[in-house]
């Protein structure tokens, strides 16, 4: 089922070309499913995107169709970040947006991972 205004994959979004190595970025980890960078426009103190290599475009297509191996590996890549920079003790958010009403920017699944100070209240309510 496609999601409105996302799908099929497009091997030319920014996520892709990172992942090829066509755009630079400042990678914090990687394993054989998963690799993290920074946002090049953080919203916290730490903001890291942590993307699956394989070709999904959202959670509801990752979440579907990722193998068990893929999800284990984005999940624990998310959680082995946190620990390794000190997030865990104070504590941290993960989000992911998923589809036009979450504002999804990049057609290519990612989880954000926010942390450094506290983050105030989960959602901000908008108009509509
Ligand atoms: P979304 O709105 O799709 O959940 O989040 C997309 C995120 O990707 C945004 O936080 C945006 O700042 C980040 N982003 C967009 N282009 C680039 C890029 O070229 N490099 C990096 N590192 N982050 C990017």
């Amino acid at each position: 089922m496609p999601v409105k205004g996302l799908g099929p994959y497009d091997d030319t979004n920014i996520f892709a070309r990172i992942l090829r190595g066509e755009i630079p970025c400042r990678k914090v980890y990687e394993n054989d499913h998963a690799l993290a960078f920074h946002d090049i426009n953080p919203q916290a103190a730490s903001h890291i995107l942590i993307i699956p290599k394989g070709r999904h475009i959202s959670f509801a297509d990752f979440s579907a169709n990722a193998s068990d191996a893929e999800i284990a590996g984005l999940i624990r890549a998310v959680g082995h970040i946190a620990r390794i920079l000190g997030f865990d003790d104070a504590g941290y958010r993960i989000l992911a947006n998923m589809g036009e009403h979450a504002g999804q920017e990049v057609p290519h699944f990612h989880i954000h991972l926010f942390a450094g100070h506290p983050l105030g209240p989960m959602l901000a309510r908008s108009a509509g």
